[in-house]
């Protein structure tokens, strides 16, 4: 089973991965976090994602690619996975349908977080988690990027019928029980 979330920055993606990790027994990868954690340690891809991280900017789509196909190769995704800020452009979408068509884990239900924009700029101000693309001109330039870049995806999946709209406002607990009672 393959889950993507889906949404703008601020929809609360890692927040529903983590009670998704815990129901279904699936591994959670962030490409985010792989980021996050190569720069701390200095590795070479952390050094390529530095500048655009810090910009707001995607980082190059065969950078990303490469990266999470060499993390799904580990045996702890045999059985699928929870992607959370990934795939967030086509090239990166159909990238994925290979990958995943290889590993034989079945197709992804995208779950798609919608939350109006004031909320999500809001969110993404109030969560402290001193995260240095979390300013106000970093989000604006991440809703920015989403809009022209990451929401197109939503039709790649849309048109084959993998995608769920869920509102993504209310209680945490409440919007984890709308997508749990859409996934099959
Ligand atoms: P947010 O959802 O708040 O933007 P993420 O942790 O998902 O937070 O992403 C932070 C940054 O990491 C992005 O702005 C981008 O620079 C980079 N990044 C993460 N995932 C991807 C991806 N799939 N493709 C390109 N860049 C990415």
């Amino acid at each position: 089973m393959n889950i993507i979330l889906f949404g703008p920055p601020g929809a609360g993606k890692g927040t529903q991965a983590a009670k998704l990790v815990e129901e279904y027994k699936l591994p959670h990868l962030s490409t985010g976090n792989i980021f996050r954690a190569a720069i701390k340690n200095e590795t070479p891809v952390g050094l390529k994602a530095k500048s655009y991280i810090d910009a707001g900017e995607l980082v190059p789509d065969q950078v990303v690619v490469d990266i999470v196909a060499e993390a799904l190769e580990d045996d702890i995704y045999a059985n699928g996975c929870i992607f959370d800020g990934f795939p967030r452009t086509v090239f990166q979408a159909e990238s994925l349908d290979k990958i995943l068509e290889k590993h034989g884990t079945g197709d992804a239900q995208v779950i798609a977080l919608t939350v109006p924009e004031e909320e999500l700029i809001r969110r993404v101000l109030s969560r402290g988690e001193g995260r240095s693309d979390d300013t106000e001109e970093g989000i604006k330039n991440r809703l920015a990027v989403y809009q022209k870049e990451t929401a197109p995806v939503l039709a790649h999946y849309a048109n084959r019928g993998q995608a769920k709209i869920i509102e993504g406002t209310g209680d945490v607990n409440d919007i984890f029980n709308r997508i749990k009672a859409v996934l099959s």
